[in-house]
């Protein structure tokens, strides 16, 4: 008993000895972070905002949020925590949207920088004197902000995601994928020129042929070498209108196989996705009402009887004055296609509704209370020679509903993603995002039983030998980021230990250690 007691008594001093250092510890970092000399603010009292990210289920709080009005107000905060040395605790997220699923914009006892402060900085189209228009857009800005934007000088960014009020520096830290990669590639293969602050402090510009490595590190590079503050991005010109269809089949391998002979073909479609649609009766009835059927009479006939369905869903662009040879090559593009006849829908709206669709439903859902739930999503790159397999038991199988969120999948293709970059994809010439996108919407399935059940896609798709790649990966073990990275590991760790070498860059993502 008297032995119990002094253990106990020990283990209370330690306890109090670490407290009492982490405090003292605090206190002298806060001391020193006000200090610096900062255009805009630290705040650290009502941090609480930068310890949530859209997927709700993590929660860190940070010391302090830095609110940047300039660039080098970034570049001294870093400085500063670099100039510590290794013994600080220090770490720093670059928060842009937080629109993470597990964390990865947070962390625990240090900054949190929230880069949409620095939107300050104005867009700036650049049209004029080149056949290459672009635009210079900060790293905290939305999409849907440079959407509206180049949209009055009749341009637009090539690639996109489906959704559009997230930042870029947070879509380039991943890839930015949506329906024009199968055309132009990710949104990463889309920009001309970065600005970057690295975890030394150094404000750099990096493009093609200046700092190449860390141009090409950063893209994809899931915030682990710098904070992108300004990024130079590829612009088109604009379409006014879009036409948008959804056909149905009953059959993934007819479905997959005219996906891909439309990303094989360039100049069928302007945007080519689909998804899945599992256990729903009555579906035409709940389907979108900007949707209508080309043939009423016909689509009512049809009956899905609660089967599973895959939708194509494709866009084409057009101004008002070609709509009618517009209307003509979709409808031949269309011909060649093998999806149930009754089942073409099809909507016309301008291109910055189309571009902003989910937005639709997040208004939606955020009136329901549904859109401030727990996301546990799950997205998956899978190769095509694997797809069909996958598809049998995932979507056949493992995943018995597609009610508390969509189920997206289409093909792209590799060749427009450039191997120099940070991102992580299948070898193959074509493979597949699938996205499962399942909502724990209270009185529905709960959270758990949604990640028990990714979990069995991963487990199953280890076993079938799939050989697919997580898209916004989250992992806990050194092992486990080695094996994503594949032949890209050595050189993401070397980049690391360059760039950030003591490691205080975006700890959200769990890659590194403090200092590698
Ligand atoms: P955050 O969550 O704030 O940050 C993500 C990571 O990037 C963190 O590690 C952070 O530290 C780092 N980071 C943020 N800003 C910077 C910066 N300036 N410099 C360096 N590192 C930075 N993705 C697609 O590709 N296609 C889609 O169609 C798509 N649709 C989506 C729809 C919804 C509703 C949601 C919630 C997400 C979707 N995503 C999609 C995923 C999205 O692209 C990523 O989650 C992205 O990281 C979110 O951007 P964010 O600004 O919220 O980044």
């Amino acid at each position: 008993k008297r032995n119990m007691l002094i253990v106990r008594s020990f283990i209370i001093l330690l306890l109090s000895c670490i407290a009492f250092k982490l405090a003292c510890c605090f206190s002298s970092s806060i001391s020193s972070l006000k200090a610096l000399p900062l255009v805009g603010h630290l705040e650290f009292e009502d941090v609480h905002h930068a310890s949530k990210d859209f997927g709700n289920r993590y929660q860190l709080l940070p010391l302090a949020v830095l609110h940047p009005k300039s660039v080098s107000d970034i570049a001294s905060a870093i400085r500063h925590i670099w100039t510590m040395g290794p013994h600080s605790q220090l770490t720093v997220a670059a928060r842009g949207r937080g629109h993470s699923l597990e964390g990865q914009a947070q962390t625990r006892h240090g900054i949190v920088i929230h880069m949409e402060s620095l939107q300050a900085q104005k867009l700036q189209v650049h049209s004029a004197g080149g056949p290459a228009p672009y635009v210079d857009a900060s790293g905290g800005e939305l999409w849907i902000n440079i959407l509206h934007e180049t949209l009055k000088y009749g341009l637009a960014p090539k690639s996109w995601t489906d959704y559009l009020h997230l930042t870029v520096g947070g879509t380039l830290s991943n890839a930015g994928i949506s329906g024009q990669a199968f055309r132009h590639g990710p949104q990463i293969s889309n920009v001309h020129q970065l600005e970057i602050v690295t975890g030394k402090g150094e404000i750099l510009n990096c493009s093609e042929r200046q700092n190449s490595d860390l141009f090409h590190g950063v893209l994809g590079g899931l915030g682990q070498f710098g904070i992108i503050t300004r990024a130079r991005i590829a612009l088109e010109p604009a379409p006014t209108m879009v036409k948008w269809m959804r056909v149905l089949y009953l059959d993934f391998s007819a479905f997959a196989r005219d996906q891909e002979r439309l990303i094989a073909a360039d100049n069928k479609f302007d945007y080519i996705e689909g998804f899945v649609i599992i256990n729903r009766t009555g579906l035409l009835n709940s389907w979108r009402l900007t949707f209508t059927p080309e043939d009423p009479s016909e689509a009512s006939q049809f009956k899905s009887d609660g089967r599973t369905l895959y939708c194509l869903e494709v866009a084409k662009y057009f101004k008002l004055d070609n709509k009618d040879i517009i209307n003509q090559e979709v409808k031949e593009s269309l011909s060649e296609l093998s999806y149930i006849s009754s089942t073409l829908f099809s909507s016309e709206v301008t291109y910055e509704e189309f571009l902003d669709r989910v937005h639709v439903s997040e208004i939606k859902l955020r009136s329901k209370g549904q859109w401030e739930v727990p996301h546990p999503w799950l997205n998956l790159l899978v190769p095509r020679s694997t797809m069909n397999e996958f598809a049998k038991g995932v979507f056949g199988n493992i995943l018995t509903d597609t009610s508390n969120g969509p189920v997206i999948v289409y093909p792209v293709n590799k060749s427009k993603w450039d191997n120099r970059t940070s991102a992580v994809t299948p070898e193959e010439e074509v493979f597949y995002l699938v996205a499962i996108l399942t909502s724990a919407v209270p009185g529905k399935e709960r959270v758990e039983e949604i990640l028990k059940r990714n979990q069995r896609i991963l487990e199953f798709s280890e076993e079938a030998g799939v050989g697919l790649k997580q898209y916004l990966p989250h992992y806990t073990t050194r092992q486990e980021w080695r094996s994503h990275f594949g032949g890209k590991w050595e050189e993401f760790v070397r980049r690391k230990s360059r760039y950030d070498p003591l490691g205080m860059l975006a700890p959200g993502q769990r890659i590194f250690d403090k200092a590698v």
